[in-house]
This record gives structure tokens, C-alpha cells and sequence, in this order.
């Protein structure tokens, strides 16, 4: 499990950053926490020439307010420092339990926001040592033309499991993207293509700068639930944010959105305005959604538990998150 060689470098700034990665593009590869980065290298899925470590720019971390009321989560905060921030812990509740469900402490120290929504997708079948990937066809995520997980699948259904992406997506969030020559703020929804070979519309040349949420919102009420194997260290197996503004007599959704994980190639967003707009948050819309979001999960058999278990499983932590909101 030894590394191969690479080039390091350790930029202090951003502007030094992108210099860097204008310069060797495609070889180079940015380090964060380094905790889906290094894994995947020892593997050797990926084996990049350069190396440009973040850690060391400070301009890229920390939780901020900003003067518009937006909060801005510089791309190299760790996800520790999200769970102390007591802004985030009262303002953005779905986005803090999200952040304290993402594997186990240790790992949150390393793991960094950026990183986290910058994650690439995974596969039992692709995510493994060198010598087990030999006893399986090469599959489309390797370069290859077959689907290991999928018999007879076209493409790659490698799964996103972020835990952070449903919630922020589920909020409404931005994500300020920087290359050499421009700056770009768009919505984080847009930073997913959905494929499972190439999760992430991001350019070669582009690093994440942070994530900008929407002002704190006294009506806005934001829930995330996990099911996972272990109540440590383990990837979503299922993922459901859920995120309502109450209209002010409290029992009817203004507008809103449902966000899953782990049963895709990217965060599956449910957010139809007649169920968001002025509807009232009675079982029947629980209920809806909760098909809703049985219907749009397409897990496949590339994690450790059965997709038709999983797909289930998204009805009933939508329905959970769901009664939640509307009973907080
Ligand atoms: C045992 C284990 C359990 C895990 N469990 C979970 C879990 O439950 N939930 C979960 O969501 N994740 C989980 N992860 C994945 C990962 O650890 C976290 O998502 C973590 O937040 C990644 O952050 P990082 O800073 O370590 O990323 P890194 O490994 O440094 O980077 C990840 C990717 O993002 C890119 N990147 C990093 N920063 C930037 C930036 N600023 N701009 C552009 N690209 C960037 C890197 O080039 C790399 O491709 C787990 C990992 C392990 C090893």
C-alpha cells in the first residue's frame, strides 16, 4: 500500500494555487484532509504526478458571516470546525448533523468541506486494492468498457455518498468556484453531472473556494437522517435531507426541497413547486413525498446492502425526516 512518487508542492495562497494547477493541469491533483484522496492513491485508482496541497491556505478556511447575511464555509474547513460553530449548530441544524454523522471524529479532524463535497463516487467493485481489481474485468470507471456491478450496464453506476451535498443542495446553496483567470459562483446543485464515472462538473483548472449559504431563516427548518451499518465510520447507505420554509401560521410549506444520497451517481433532488408551495404539511404530504422519493432512488448492487432494501429505506427516512420538520 506504499505511494508512488509525485511531486509536492505546498502553496500559502490561493492565487499561488491556481498557478500551479494552470501549469500542470490534468497531472496534478489537489490534497485536502486527504482522506478519500490518499485512499484512493494507495489503491492505486489513481497514481497523479503532482500533488498541490491546500492545507496550508488560510484565506480557504473558516465559517464566516458575511455582510449580506449569507455565511460563507471556506472550502479547507474541517468538518470539526463545523461541528463546534455554534452558528451552524442553531442556524443550519441539517447541515450540522449531517457534518457529525460523516464517518467518526478522527476522520472529521482530517476531512475537509471542500473535500467532502468534492468526493468522488464508489463501487464495491471499483473501490479496492490493485491485486482484487485484477480478478474482475477492468469497468468503465477504470477505463474499461463493462460494469461490474450492473450485468449488462451500459455506463457506471458508481455511487455518490457525500453527507454533506444533500443538505447544502437541500438549502439552497452556492459554491464559489476559482480558476487562473475567473472566479465563478453557481448553485452547489450544478457541481454534480449525475455520471458515475465523472461525478463533478468541476474544470481541471478550478479549485473550490467555499460554499455560501443562504442567510439564517427563522422559518427554515432543515433535517438529515443516515442509515448506515455501524453508527461510526460508514458511508450513507442512504442519505435523506429534508428542508421546509413554514408559511407563519407553522403548519404550511412556503417552499422546500428533499435531497437524497447513496442512491445514485449524484445527490437525487426532489423539489416539485405543487408540493412545496403553500401545501400543507398534513400526513398525505409525507406520504407523497415519501413515494416520491421511493420512486426517484435507483440504488444498484454496488454497496454492501441490497438496493431494493436501500430504495425502501429512502421512503421511510423521507417520511422520518419529513414528520420531523413539520414537528419541530
Ligand atoms: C473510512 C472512511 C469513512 C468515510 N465516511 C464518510 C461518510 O460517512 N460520509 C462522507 O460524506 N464521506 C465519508 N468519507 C469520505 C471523506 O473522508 C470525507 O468526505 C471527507 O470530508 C473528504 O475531505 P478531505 O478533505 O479529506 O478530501 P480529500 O481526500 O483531500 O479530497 C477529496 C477530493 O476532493 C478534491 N478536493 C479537495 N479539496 C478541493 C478543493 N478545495 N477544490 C477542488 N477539489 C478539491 C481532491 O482533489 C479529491 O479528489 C469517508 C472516508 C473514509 C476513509
Amino acid at each position: 500500500m506504499k505511494l508512488r512518487e509525485f511531486k509536492y508542492f505546498s502553496p500559502r495562497d490561493l492565487s499561488s494555487a491556481l498557478e500551479l494547477l494552470a501549469i500542470h493541469g490534468g497531472h496534478a491533483k489537489l490534497l485536502a484532509g486527504g482522506t478519500d484522496l490518499l485512499v484512493r492513491m494507495k489503491q492505486r485508482l489513481l497514481a497523479p504526478d503532482i500533488i498541490i496541497n491546500l492545507k496550508d491556505i488560510k484565506e480557504l478556511r473558516g465559517v464566516q458571516k458575511m455582510a449580506d447575511g449569507s455565511v460563507f464555509i471556506g472550502a479547507l474547513t474541517q468538518l470539526t470546525e463545523l461541528i463546534t460553530s455554534s452558528l451552524i449548530q442553531k442556524k443550519y441544524r441539517g447541515l450540522w448533523e449531517a457534518a457529525k454523522m460523516v464517518s467518526a471524529p478522527p476522520l472529521q479532524n482530517m476531512g475537509t468541506v471542500g473535500g467532502n463535497v468534492a468526493q468522488q463516487t464508489r463501487c464495491l467493485f471499483y473501490n479496492q486494492t490493485e491485486m482484487w481489481r485484477q480478478s474482475k474485468p477492468v469497468c468503465f470507471k477504470a477505463g474499461g468498457n463493462q460494469c461490474n456491478a450492473v450485468k449488462g450496464g451500459k455506463h457506471c453506476f458508481a455511487v455518490y455518498q457525500g453527507d454533506l451535498a444533500p443538505v447544502l443542495i437541500a438549502l439552497s446553496a452556492q459554491v464559489t468556484l476559482s480558476g487562473k483567470d475567473d472566479t465563478r459562483t453557481i448553485p452547489l446543485r450544478e457541481l454534480y453531472s449525475g455520471k458515475g464515472k465523472q461525478p463533478l462538473t468541476l474544470e481541471d483548472n478550478e479549485i473550490i473556494e467555499g460554499i455560501v449559504l443562504p442567510p439564517p431563516d427563522k422559518n427554515r427548518r432543515c433535517v438529515y437522517k443516515k442509515l448506515r451499518l455501524r453508527e461510526a465510520i460508514d458511508y450513507p447507505l442512504v442519505g435523506v435531507a429534508a428542508c421546509v420554509t413554514l408559511a407563519v401560521d407553522g403548519k404550511t410549506c412556503e417552499a422546500g426541497k428533499v435531497v437524497l444520497t447513496a442512491v445514485g451517481s449524484g445527490p437525487v433532488i426532489i423539489s416539485p413547486t405543487k408540493l412545496f408551495k403553500d401545501v400543507p404539511m398534513d400526513d398525505s404530504w409525507v406520504n407523497t413525498l415519501a413515494e416520491e422519493a421511493y420512486k426517484a432512488s435507483k440504488p444498484v448492487a454496488n454497496v454492501t446492502t441490497p438496493p431494493t432494501y436501500r430504495k425502501r429505506m429512502a421512503r421511510v427516512l423521507t417520511r422520518r425526516a419529513l414528520n420531523a420538520v413539520r414537528t419541530a
